[in-house]
């Protein structure tokens, strides 16, 4: 029987009315996407309706599909779980619930489905895309629906979108929620370390991921445990006494605790479950180590998204609806992925086949085919977490020609993931043979003597020095902003001194700065005429040659943190506006990828200024919102500022105008975090990155161990800078990047990529454009 009220028309044109659903485990950030897909569906004309309890509220309809308003989302980009719910649900397994599903669609006239969910979740979405035809057919001919009814649903978009804690999906390097998830078990290893350092204790922690082993990999690579276990990689025959030679190794080397992570679907290569207590009793038996299990449980699930995981909720969210207005009946299915720090859209069968592949592989026994099928990526990083984990590998040991003398110094303010990837370096350059040497203080560092006699601040370190820093901020070596210029000839002189081969240069626009002028100054110091290499850390995110700096992620993250806090307060307080001042020199990074995290009312920018115009419009349109609030919650709004945005309108002159225009009606304050921004302990981003790219500058300043000095110079790749740039990680060398992608004047690239996301940033917050008003 058609149902009593009818099929709701279609909307005019190209218009659609979106379903959006979240599915199977709940990942921090499914609201995210939620609110994205509701706010841009609706910025686009279209009309929202949120699917409730998963697949469960499409067999059921009813009251499981509600159309969704603007101020329905309100606020949700900082909680933790779905607030649209999520369910396992048994009966669209079942041919006959996915025939209810499809008619629930139709009876509300939905016509695009956006879902976000893990890989059982879009399995389900590509059996139902692969079967609606033969759907659409059974209802017509049980008369449950009729042919003009059904005519308009022919074509049913779907758009993927993968939120899962376990980030077990293929095609895409994360998944929606894997980085809180990671944020969380760091969390608690950071603090199991620091007691089972004080009584030198084991532990064997157990964390999520199914039959995945990224969270346990990348825990392992970001806190610097000694073993790992994971599933797609068993570990040899003989695993436990390779690991209790480890161990011990560790601990003769003066470790005085021990952390073995162990993923929960974690198997030997006969497939037989490894259980934390197998672990435990080996390392309690054969070592004689006072060894504890934690398992960590649902807390990796919980809890607010972390910075990333906001981001990408909400930019898949705006990509998930344009897919759907850009489909036409040929478009394959797409999935929304990120590979490095790019949105793309990936066909949902392959990726769905290829997750499929990984799980057969497994079965197989095909391990080092399982590793592949994860991404290119995943492999990187289990190989990088061996180098810089186990202490003496003579199989990667270098010829002593091509052994060399590495210099590791950190310039400018400190960011996190410094220590991570000094950590990594000095890790990497012992396995292979090389000597690392940290230059304490940055350049001024090491130049310092006293009558010609060096002042000790350039040392050889060992792996212990080292062994602790993978989650320590800040530098621990020390960084200075003193530049090579302010003392060419003594630079050049302790490059000799020292007998550097190459240098490890981390740091921001200072640093970027330093390696410029060693280039400039080559000519004239054949000293400088050896390989160095950049790894851009800065919280600014403003270093040519990479669309991300190590350290900007932890400082987005302090500055969400601050930022939900005064929302709260703002909220709380009903009519308040909070002007937040923000660091970031003159690039306006931070403040717009935080504008986007917490979903700000208006970014304001160094590249685009602030005009009295501008402000007006935002005032007025700050004076139209808080007149049609009725005290809902979530009615607290922020701005942020750039701290370099405008010399006139500084934040408080802004939170003052707000003020006096607002007659009383609403608040305004003004806050400046300040180094808060700087960050306590870096965020695991950070430290899995800054892992990565410092051991590919290893292997980068490498390739010149045994050409001569005249090769080097010839070679513009001798000094170059690493970047992550669109899906790519990338060298640019410095000689390039100076010439074109540097605004030396403002300390920033000239093209910045991001620039593009400020759009989004006001599309989302509903901000008025300037044509629409004044
Ligand atoms: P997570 O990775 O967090 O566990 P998931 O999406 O993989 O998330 P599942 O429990 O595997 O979680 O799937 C969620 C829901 O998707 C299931 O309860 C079911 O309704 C639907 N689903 C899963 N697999 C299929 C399938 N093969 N056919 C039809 N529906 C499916």
């Amino acid at each position: 029987m058609p149902p009593a009220n009818g099929v709701p028309a279609a909307l005019p044109g190209k218009k659609r009315r979106i379903g959006v659903m979240t599915s199977g485990g709940d990942a921090p950030g499914m609201n995210g996407c939620v609110r994205a897909v509701v706010r841009m569906s609706i910025a686009r004309g279209c009309e929202a309706y949120g699917i409730y309890e998963g697949y469960e509220g499409l067999v059921q309809g009813g009251k499981l599909i509600k159309q969704m308003k603007w101020s329905d989302v309100r606020g949700w980009l900082s909680e933790g779980g779905t607030l649209i719910g999520t369910a396992r649900c048994a009966a669209f397994r079942e041919r006959p619930g996915r025939l209810q599903a499809a008619k629930n669609l139709i009876v509300h006239g939905i016509d695009a489905l956006v879902i976000c969910g893990g890989d059982g979740s879009l399995t389900g979405a590509d059996i139902l895309r692969d079967e609606w035809q033969g759907l659409l057919k059974e209802l017509v001919s049980n008369k449950e629906l009729n042919q003009d009814q059904v005519e308009p649903f022919k074509h049913l978009n779907i758009v993927g979108m993968v939120g899962s804690i376990d980030n077990d999906m293929s095609l895409t390097d994360a998944t929606i929620g894997c980085y809180s998830s990671l944020s969380r078990i760091c969390e608690m290893v950071d603090v199991i370390d620091s007691t089972a350092s004080s009584h030198q204790r084991a532990f064997v922690i157990e964390v999520m991921g199914r039959h995945c082993g990224w969270l346990a990999l990348m825990a392992g690579v970001s806190t610097g445990a000694d073993f790992v276990f994971m599933p797609e990689k068993p570990p040899s025959e003989n695993w436990e006494a390779q690991m209790c030679s480890l161990v011990s190794k560790h601990r003769k080397l003066g470790k005085r605790k021990t952390i073995v992570i162990i993923a929960e679907g974690a198997q030997d290569r006969s497939l037989n479950k490894i259980p934390p207590t197998k672990v435990k009793d080996l390392l309690s038996n054969e070592l004689g180590l006072d060894t504890r299990i934690t398992t960590l449980g649902h807390v990796q699930r919980g809890g607010s998204p972390c910075a990333y995981d906001r981001q990408l909720s909400t930019l898949q969210g705006v990509e998930a609806v344009q897919a759907v207005l850009d489909a036409t009946p040929e478009t394959p299915t797409p999935v929304i992925s990120v590979i490095e720090n790019k949105i793309v859209r990936k066909g949902l069968i392959e990726a769905v086949k290829a997750t499929h592949e990984v799980t057969n592989a497994i079965k197989a026994k095909n391990f080092d085919r399982a590793m592949l099928l994860r991404d290119a990526e995943f492999v990187e990083y289990y190989n990088t977490y061996l180098m810089t984990t186990a202490t003496d590998q003579p199989r990667l040991r270098l010829n002593k020609e091509k052994q060399m003398r590495v210099a590791i110094i950190h310039v400018g303010a400190p960011a996190g993931g410094m220590n991570s990837a000094t950590r990594a370096a000095v890790a990497y350059c012992l396995s292979r043979g090389h000597t690392p040497i940290a230059v304490h203080n940055g350049f001024p560092g090491l130049c310092r003597h006293h009558d010609d006699k060096p002042l000790g601040s350039v040392r050889e370190v060992k792996w212990l020095d080292v062994e602790g820093w993978a989650s320590k901020g800040g530098s621990e070596i020390g960084t200075n902003r003193g530049l090579p210029d302010e003392d060419f000839a003594q630079t050049a002189k302790c490059f000799e001194l020292y007998n550097f081969n190459a240098v490890f240069i981390i740091g921001g626009f200072e640093a970027y700065t330093a390696l410029s002028q060693l280039r400039t100054a080559r000519s004239d110091y054949p000293a400088f005429e050896i390989p160095m290499a950049l790894l851009p850390a800065t919280i600014s995110n403003n270093v040519p040659g990479t669309e991300y700096s190590i350290g900007s992620d932890t400082c987005l993250n302090a500055l969400v943190g601050y930022c939900d806090a005064i929302r709260q307060s703002a909220s709380a307080s009903r009519r308040r506006v909070f002007v937040v001042e923000t660091q970031g020199g003159k690039s306006g990074y931070v403040a717009t990828m935080a504008g986007l995290s917490i979903g700000a009312m208006a970014v304001y920018t160094p590249e685009e200024g602030i005009g009295i115009r501008m402000l007006a419009r935002d005032i007025e349109h700050l004076r139209q919102s808080f007149a049609k609030d009725k005290g809902e919650s979530g009615a607290g709004k922020l701005i942020l500022r750039n701290e370099l945005a405008s010399k006139v309108y500084t934040t408080e002159v802004i939170a003052n105008m707000i003020a006096e225009e607002a007659k009383g009606r609403f608040e305004s304050r003004s806050a400046i975090p300040g180094h808060v921004q700087q960050g306590g302990t870096p965020s695991p981003m950070d430290r899995v990155r800054a892992v990565r790219l410092a051991v590919k500058c290893m292997q980068h300043l490498e390739e010149y161990a045994e050409k001569s000095r005249d090769e080097v110079v010839a070679d513009k790749m001798s000094m170059s800078v690493i970047g992550i740039k669109g899906a790519k990680v990338v060298f640019g060398s410095m000689k390039d990047l100076e010439s074109t992608e540097t605004d030396w004047k403002a300390r920033r690239p000239k093209d910045e990529s991001w620039l593009k996301l400020k759009a989004t940033v006001d599309i989302l917050s509903g901000r008025p454009k300037p044509e629409d008003c004044c």
